[in-house]
C-alpha cells in the first residue's frame, strides 16, 4: 500500500511515520530526511538545497523530483511506500503520479493530519535533531533517556535551523499557498482520509491505523 502524509510542518507526520513502519513495515520516503543527509554528507544536492531549507523556502520542483526519481530506481524494501513531505506542490503530486504509474503501481491512500495552530508552534518549537544520526526527538512528547543525546548513536541533539519562529513562520506560508491545494487535489481522487493528529501519540497513531484499515476493507489496497 502506497502513502502519503499530508499535513504542515509540526503536524506530527515524521512521529506517526515512525509507528506506521513499526505496524506495518513500510519503506520510509522523507524528502526532508533526504535533503538533510545530503546536507550532512556535503554532496552537491545538499548544497544546492541547503541555503532554501535554511531560508524555509521550499527546494524547486525539479531538483525535488528528480531526487524522488532516482531513488524510486532502487529497489522497493517494505510493504508499500510511506511518503513523508513529498508531494508537497501539485506539480510534485503529478509527478508522483506519473513515477508511480511507470512502477505499475499507484497511490492507495493519502492521511491529512489535522492540527491546530497552537499545537504546530509548541511541536516545532520542543522539536530536536541528532546531528549525526538524524532521529528526530521532542522534549515534552518523545524526550531522549539523557537529556540532550541520542538514544541511538550518542550524538548531540539541537534544534533544526529551520525551526526558529521567523522560519516557521515562512515555512507555513509555504504551507498554505503551495501544499494545502493537495488536499483538493487528493479529495478530487477520492483518496484522502483526514485525522484529527492531536493529543498522545498513541491515540493518533490509532486513528491512523483505524484509517488504513478502513482503507483496506474498501479494496483501496490489494497486495
Ligand atoms: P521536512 O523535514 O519535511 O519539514 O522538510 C524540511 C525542509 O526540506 C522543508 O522546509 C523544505 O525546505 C525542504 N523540503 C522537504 N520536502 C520538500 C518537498 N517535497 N519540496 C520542496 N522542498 C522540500
Amino acid at each position: 500500500m502506497n502513502i502519503v502524509l499530508l499535513g504542515p510542518p509540526g503536524s506530527g507526520k515524521g512521529t506517526l511515520a515512525a509507528d506506521l513502519i513499526r505496524l506495518y513495515n513500510f519503506e520510509y520516503v522523507s524528502t526532508g530526511d533526504i535533503f538533510r543527509h545530503n546536507i550532512r554528507e556535503k554532496t552537491p544536492l545538499g548544497l544546492n538545497a541547503s541555503e532554501y531549507i535554511h531560508a524555509g523556502q521550499l527546494v524547486p520542483d525539479h531538483v525535488t523530483i528528480a531526487m524522488i526519481a532516482d531513488h524510486l530506481k532502487q529497489p522497493r524494501t517494505g510493504s508499500g511506500i510511506l511518503f513523508d513531505g513529498f508531494p508537497r506542490t501539485v506539480v510534485q503530486a503529478e509527478a508522483l503520479d506519473r513515477m508511480l504509474m511507470q512502477m505499475q503501481t499507484e497511490l492507495h491512500m493519502v492521511i491529512n493530519l489535522v492540527v491546530s495552530k497552537e499545537t504546530v508552534v509548541e511541536r516545532l518549537s520542543n522539536r530536536r535533531l541528532c546531528v549525526d544520526c538524524g532521529r528526530g526527538y521532542n522534549l515534552v512528547s518523545l524526550p531522549s533517556k539523557v537529556p540532550d543525546i541520542c538514544d541511538q548513536c550518542g550524538g548531540d541533539l539541537i534544534q533544526r535551523a529551520d525551526d526558529r519562529p521567523e522560519t516557521i513562520r515562512t515555512r507555513l506560508e509555504h504551507y498554505r499557498d503551495s501544499t494545502k491545494p493537495l488536499i483538493a487535489y487528493y479529495q478530487e481522487k477520492a483518496i484522502l482520509t483526514s485525522i484529527d493528529n492531536e493529543g498522545s501519540i498513541e491515540a493518533y497513531t490509532q486513528r491512523a491505523a483505524d484509517a488504513i484499515a478502513k482503507a483496506q476493507r474498501m479494496g483501496k489496497w490489494r497486495p
